[in-house]
């Protein structure tokens, strides 16, 4: 079969919203919930989408983003520091009664980057800007089996993928973490829908591969989404694509950060020796 995913386009809008609340969801997955004006008509309909999440200056406090060019593009300013990186808009809530909110879970790896540093100190009332997301990818139609693999950065993306797809499907859940501290990260309806094996990282190294290849043969009618650190991906994409032939459009992997590297770019492949 083929993998169709559908993409729909939005309008790319920059938002300044304030953050609502915040909460540790568990010690290293910090749930920043944003609010304002400025997220009414925000859209996003698809498991991998991500925003742009613009971060004050941490020199100067400055939160400057770029301005939303008539064509559509993000044009940055020539005389201010713009600060972004890729985040997941994890749940929206579109306002009913209350206030419209958008949750983003930060995970916390200390104060070596801007976006880790800034969810560590956040408090309701800090001002942050978004933008995006400016598409959507739908979840491929026809599938009676969906694996992922994801580690903490990729769980927020996992829990939409688990969401999204209709209760035919059957999701395996392949998660590689630090330690067992993030095995509560779902909420109920998504813990009870998947089938998941939580490896963490203190357990051993290769516990995903391995986990991988003991469910054996991959089915026709089988997607596999998998994110996370770049590097950890190239042994488990070469698994899937070589060694079983699954075809490109069977297996999305997407590289979410680097080891070393400061904010990647995620179009990037994730092995260059084999960019497919
Ligand atoms: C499509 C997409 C969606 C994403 N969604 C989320 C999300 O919902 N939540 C989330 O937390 N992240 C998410 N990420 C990953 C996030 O963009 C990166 O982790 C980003 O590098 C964090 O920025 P930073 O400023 O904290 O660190 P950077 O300044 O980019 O990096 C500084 C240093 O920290 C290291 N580093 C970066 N991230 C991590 C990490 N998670 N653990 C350990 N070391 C790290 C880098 O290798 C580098 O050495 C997503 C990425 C993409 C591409």
């Amino acid at each position: 079969m083929q993998f169709i995913r559908e993409k729909l386009r939005h309008p790319l809008v920059v938002r300044r919203l304030r953050v609502g609340a915040v909460h540790d969801v568990v010690p290293s997955i910090r749930r920043v919930t944003l609010t304002g004006e400025e997220l009414a008509g925000f859209t996003s309909l698809g498991p991998g989408d991500h925003l742009k999440v613009f971060l004050p200056d941490p020199a100067t406090g400055v939160l400057s983003t770029p301005i939303v060019t008539p064509d559509g593009a993000l044009q940055r300013p020539d005389d201010a520091v713009v600060i972004q990186r890729d985040f997941t808009p994890r749940e929206y809530r579109p306002a009913g009664n209350g206030r419209a909110e958008l949750d983003v879970d930060f995970v916390l790896h200390g104060d070596a980057g801007p976006a880790s540093a800034w969810a560590s100190r956040a408090q309701v009332g800090d001002e942050l800007a978004i933008g995006g997301p400016k598409g959507s990818k739908l979840p491929p139609p026809g599938i009676d089996r969906l694996i992922l693999v994801a580690d903490e950065t990729a769980l927020p993306s996992a829990t939409r993928w688990i969401r999204l797809v209709g209760d035919d499907v059957a999701v395996t859940a392949l998660l590689g973490v630090a330690d067992a501290t993030v095995e509560d990260y779902f909420e109920d309806d998504v813990a009870a829908r998947a089938d998941i094996e939580w490896l963490p990282r203190t357990d051993g190294p290769g516990l995903v591969e391995d986990a991988l290849r003991s469910l054996g043969p991959i089915g026709e009618r089988t997607y596999v989404a998998m994110a996370g650190e770049a590097g950890s991906l190239v042994p488990l994409r070469r698994y899937l694509r070589r060694e079983l032939g699954l075809p490109a459009d069977q297996v999305a992997a997407t590289g979410y950060w680097r080891q070393g590297v400061v904010n990647l770019d995620h179009h990037a492949p994730i092995d260059p020796t084999d960019p497919d």
